[in-house]
């Protein structure tokens, strides 16, 4: 399988270089050069693998012959054996129709340790191979830092530089990171937002003066093998509740546009969705750009979901590239003018494309709360933040009844539980895994929201390749 870039100027490559390379050279986002596909009968016969088997079926094909299927399932193996429940991502009963995926159970209590603790294995096994260091540079709204930091705490040949915007994540999360002591661990709090973490993060992968020292790599959900990896619990999900016989619809908290992108991807090899419904908090710029191609970034609001305090949804490049034919030149034009005025028009393809599959709601405050409310009131679950806006958009999504519609629940509750507390009246407790976190030692840096000191601080501390 090779991949190519969003911006159409970078070298494709195979599923071993897009996982070391993260960002394409041309600035663009690597996506797979067509879609691997499952008939419904290649389907049907998924039904009841475990977790891992499940995983090597859906990642072999993007994984192509960079690793064995027998190297696959071990590290699959491995990275699901470090999740706290045996289905690996549960599926809850709300009501009649509505269901909860719980994706919270790996060690960090957030999705992204789907990917990263995957993620992790996969960089140990390609550096073996190479007389090659890593040094990963990632921006976090909060969450996918420390599932980022447990991935790689103590690996040999990488290094990993943190940046989360100070004060903007909440103590839970921010402890998960800094109370990490391993040496090549680097947390760097900013002045400044999460965007503007993350476009620190890009600017460093065109700096040549840093990209010429150091072999820098990503692991935000601009790396493929991260998207890849959450593709496989659309299946898990969708295989109990009766795929491929029966569609199901998929309600997901966004940011970035990552986990929700793997629910396209999912769609694309054959898994019947019916809808994918995108929640967004009042940082809505998705809501507004699937509803009338506004693409257009304001200020970000901080809110009690902070992993989706984000105005700029890196993974829509890679929704904007599929559905607008696939133009690389015109869509590093189109990227080109968002960059230069933070605004841009969908293309009458791009709209169209993203209609067929994509609907979206954006849920404030009350909405969060309210949902928080039913769920803990109505079904006996307690849900985070984010989970509650994934809920809220499911249940105003207007979906058929006879259609079950599964939301993605991101978080614990216990990550986030003054918010919890003030909807519900009761704190989570956090899981006995991480139940001395508040005690442990905190490490990390203080610096400008300024490119130059953070690159300073990166060239000072990382170790150069080669
Ligand atoms: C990262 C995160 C999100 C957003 O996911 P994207 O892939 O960026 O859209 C939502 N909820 C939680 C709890 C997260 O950590």
């Amino acid at each position: 399988m090779l991949y190519v870039s969003t911006r159409g100027s970078a070298p494709a490559l195979d599923f071993e270089g897009v996982t070391l390379a993260g960002l394409a050279s041309d600035g663009g986002l690597y996506v797979p050069a067509e879609w691997p596909g499952f008939t419904p009968d290649e389907i049907a016969a998924m039904k009841g693998l475990p977790y891992a088997e499940l995983a090597v079926k859906i990642m072999a094909p993007f994984v192509g012959d960079s690793l064995s299927e027998d190297k696959l399932l071990g590290l699959c193996r491995e990275a699901y054996g470090t999740f706290a429940h045996d289905a690996v991502t549960p599926l809850v009963q709300f009501d009649e129709q509505h269901w909860l995926l719980e994706l919270f159970h790996g060690p960090t209590l957030a999705f992204k340790d789907v990917a990263l603790q995957l993620l992790g294995r996969l960089f140990e096994t390609f550096l073996g191979r190479h007389d090659d260091h890593l040094t990963i540079v990632g921006a976090t709204s909060g969450d996918t830092g420390s599932a980022a930091i447990d991935a790689v705490a103590g690996r040999e040949k990488v290094d990993i530089f943190m940046l989360h915007p100070k004060g903007r994540v909440s103590d839970v999360q921010r402890r998960q990171m800094t109370t990490v002591l391993a040496p090549n661990v680097y947390n760097i709090a900013i002045d400044g937002s999460f965007d503007d973490a993350q476009a620190m993060v890009k600017r460093m992968f065109g700096d040549t003066a840093m990209t010429g020292r150091f072999h820098i790599s990503a692991v935000n959900s601009i790396n493929w093998a991260r998207l890849m990896a959450q593709v496989v619990y659309y299946f898990a999900a969708a295989l109990q509740l009766g795929a491929p016989q029966r569609k199901v619809a998929f309600s997901v908290p966004t940011g970035n546009f990552g986990d929700v992108f793997a629910g396209y991807v999912a769609a694309k090899m054959g898994l019947p969705i019916e809808r994918l419904i995108v929640a967004t908090n009042v940082n809505d710029i998705l809501h507004r750009a699937l509803g009338d191609g506004d693409y257009s970034a304001g200020t970000v609001t901080p809110t009690a979901a902070p992993s989706m305090d984000i105005q700029v949804s890196s993974n829509f490049e890679r929704l904007l590239f599929d559905c607008g034919g696939r133009d690389g030149a015109a869509l590093a034009e189109q990227m080109r003018g968002f960059e230069a005025s933070k605004a841009m028009r969908l293309t009458n393809a791009q709209r169209e494309g993203a209609a067929a599959l994509f609907t979206s709601a954006r849920a404030d405050a009350d909405d969060m709360a309210q949902a928080m409310r039913w769920a803990h009131e109505h079904c006996g679950e307690t849900i985070d933040p984010h989970t509650a806006i994934g809920l809220h958009a499911a249940r105003a999504a207007g979906i058929d009844p006879a259609i079950p519609v599964v939301t993605l629940a991101t978080a614990h509750p216990a990550k986030f539980p003054d918010a919890v507390e003030r909807a519900i009246g009761s704190r989570p407790s956090l899981p006995a895994r991480v139940g001395d976190l508040f005690e442990r030692e905190e490490r990390y840096v203080e610096l400008p929201g300024d490119y130059d000191a953070i690159a300073a601080y990166v060239a000072e501390h990382a170790t150069p390749n080669g």
